[in-house]
């Protein structure tokens, strides 16, 4: 996945990147991420990235000028690039999301806003794709962006040591993950369960898969509604639905 990201404070995404997955996907060629700090693309003498809000209100808002300049030099390599405004009014990120960004091909660029948000000009001229991660306010959209870059490089092949654990993991197959163990045996009297330790790779799979079942009955069951059951997800769910009465 190849993308730029513009930022007026760059360090936050730099440091981020620079540590565990991330920084392995860069060095193995799988991940491309390049900074830019937006001041850079200013005229002024101050660098001055934002101005007050026409009309009045709190908070300022970010200039179009530099967003424009920026985008316009980063396209003047003449390489097609999705410009993705992270933003609390865009469509909500979710897994099939992330799998859409590792698998596209293309080249983004992320537009971090701060303050109020960013001059609706830009939204209306550059802006291909607006990108939320949840119902709430967070102060800058770098946060926003690493997490739509860390959820897509995870999905890459090739970006996790064991390629299994993406498959496994909670929302892939529209099901929370089963529960982790990990040594000792036995920790202030509680007891990692039986069949973990039996060596039996059926009854491992079948009781990793209830559990699953039950974790999303229980924690999120719209996704249970969403998705295609097997003859032996039905079963083990109406057996669980007994158990929880
Ligand atoms: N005044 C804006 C509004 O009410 O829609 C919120 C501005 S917020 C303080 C500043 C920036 O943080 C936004 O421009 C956006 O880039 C980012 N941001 C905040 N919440 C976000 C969310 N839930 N998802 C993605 N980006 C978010």
């Amino acid at each position: 996945m190849r993308c730029d990201v513009l930022t007026i404070f760059p360090d936050i995404i730099k440091a981020y990147l620079d540590e565990s997955i991330l920084r392995r996907a860069q060095e193995k060629g799988l991940l491309d991420v390049k900074v830019y700090n937006l001041r850079d693309f200013t005229s002024d003498r101050h660098r001055k990235v934002d101005d007050y809000p026409f009309g009045g209100g709190a908070g300022m808002v970010l200039k179009p000028e530099p967003l424009f300049n920026a985008v316009e030099a980063l396209k003047g390599d003449g390489e097609e690039r999705r410009v993705v405004l992270l933003s609390p009014q865009g469509r909500v990120f979710t897994q099939a999301i992330a799998k859409e960004f590792s698998q596209s091909g293309q080249r983004f660029i992320f537009i971090c806003g701060r303050y109020e948000g960013i001059d609706e000009r830009v939204r209306l001229a550059l802006v291909d794709d607006e990108i939320s991660i949840g119902d709430y306010i967070i102060t800058g959209g770098e946060l926003a962006a690493l997490v739509v870059i860390d959820a897509a490089t995870r999905l890459i092949p090739g970006a996790l040591g064991d390629e299994r654990s993406a498959e496994e993991e909670s929302f892939t197959s529209q099901l929370l993950e089963y529960p982790h163990y990990t040594r000792p045996r036995e920790f202030r009297g509680m007891k990692v369960p039986d069949v973990l330790l039996s060596g039996n790779h059926r009854e491992i799979w079948l009781w990793r898969r209830r559990e699953a079942l039950r974790r999303t009955l229980i924690k999120r069951p719209d996704l249970l509604e969403r998705m295609e059951l097997s003859e032996l997800d039905r079963r083990i769910l109406s057996e669980l639905r007994e158990e929880l009465l």
